[in-house]
């Protein structure tokens, strides 16, 4: 087990159960965490008694992840690791003027099946541990030199159906003892699995959360995304509702554009009807092209009139600022490259 997996929470209960002191679980997460510190052995947490040190290094381990290639461009590093088991994920680390976001993987794979999506040509294998995910920042702010002050779980995967581990890495980066990223800067993004919007409306953390939206009608929407077979439009609508009753934060929906599939004034027509009443904001996506995949970036001009329309209807809306166009852009095509599939 990496050392990385545990919440602070969790720690004190490791230290209580071995009839240690628990203040070490602070001292630990200082070592782990502080900037100045971020120990790579055990033996280097010089305040922890050698008896101690010697458990921790016989129960966890520091180090489970490794970057393998970083792609540069001016405002956006894309880094491929390499697991334990060999396997492959991604992160994507982008300079703003307002800080330093990272994108990361939630899963090996995904089983969610987005005909538009590059990564999710390939199955789930696993879950991605709490301390791969954590892990995943640490590499980047060490290599870059940097300190990651925004978290967007939009890496490869589906953060929901790896809902416990998702939740777990939220509160170690969250808390002011580990990586202290205001929640207010953590963004969850799925592709809509109702039951879990549901529980997150119950997580006491005040992050984001985005819904992958792509499409205003159950109808185009089961054509893209197979989750839309699952749970219908008016499904995620309700749990939406909920979901902003509950905790008073808007929400965002992600709105790729694809040329001739969602793009047409009747869709943005129909978004607006769709969105009518709901604290929410639209941020619209221009499609990534992938070598292995049809579907082709709808036209500036399309992409104009459909935010036009959004905006003369009250809807909010934004137009995403890209990133990574020449680094094999994002959405799973360095993890594709490296392994070709
Ligand atoms: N499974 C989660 C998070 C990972 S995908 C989700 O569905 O939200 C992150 C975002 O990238 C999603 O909105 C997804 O639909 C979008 N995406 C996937 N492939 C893309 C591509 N080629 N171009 C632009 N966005 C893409």
């Amino acid at each position: 087990m990496s050392i990385y997996d545990l919440t602070l929470e969790e720690l004190i209960e490791y230290f209580i159960n071995n009839n240690d002191k628990k203040f070490y679980a602070t001292e630990l997460f200082s070592w782990l965490y502080n900037k100045d510190k971020r120990i790579t052995s055990f033996d280097d947490a010089t305040n922890i008694k050698k008896e101690v040190r010697d458990r921790l290094k016989k129960d966890f381990v520091i180090s489970n992840i490794s970057i393998v290639t970083v792609e540069k461009a001016k405002d956006v590093r894309k880094y491929l690791f390499k697991l334990n088991d060999k396997e492959h994920i991604e992160a994507v680390l982008m300079y703003h003027d307002y800080g330093n976001s990272l994108c990361i993987s939630s899963q090996v794979g995904c089983n969610m099946g987005c005909k538009f999506c590059e990564s999710g040509r390939r199955k789930k294998v696993r879950n991605l541990t709490t301390g791969e995910m954590v892990e995943q920042i640490l590499k980047v702010e060490s290599d870059a030199d940097i300190r990651i002050s925004h978290v967007v779980i939009m890496g490869i995967g589906e953060p929901f159906d790896n809902y416990d581990n998702i939740c777990n890495f939220i509160k170690i980066i969250n808390h002011p003892k580990g990586l202290n990223i205001g929640a207010r800067h953590i963004t969850v993004s799925t592709c809509g699995l109702v039951p879990k919007i549901l529980e997150f409306a119950d997580f006491p953390y005040q992050v984001n959360l985005a819904i992958s939206l792509h499409a205003p009608t159950d109808e185009l929407r089961k054509e893209i995304m197979p989750i839309a077979k699952v749970y219908s439009l008016k499904d995620l609508i309700n749990a939406i509702k909920i979901y902003l009753e509950k905790t008073n934060r808007r929400v965002t929906f992600e709105y790729i554009m694809i040329d001739n599939v969602n793009d047409s004034e009747e869709n943005a027509l129909e978004l607006v009807h769709l969105l009518k009443g709901i604290n929410s904001y639209v941020n619209l996506i221009p499609y990534n092209e992938t070598d292995a995949l049809q579907y082709k970036r709808s036209k500036p001009l399309t992409i104009a009139k459909f935010y036009d329309i959004l905006k003369k209807n009250n809807v909010t809306v934004t137009i995403r600022r890209e990133f990574g166009g020449m680094i094999s852009a994002a959405c799973g095509q360095l993890r594709s490259k490296k392994e070709e599939l």
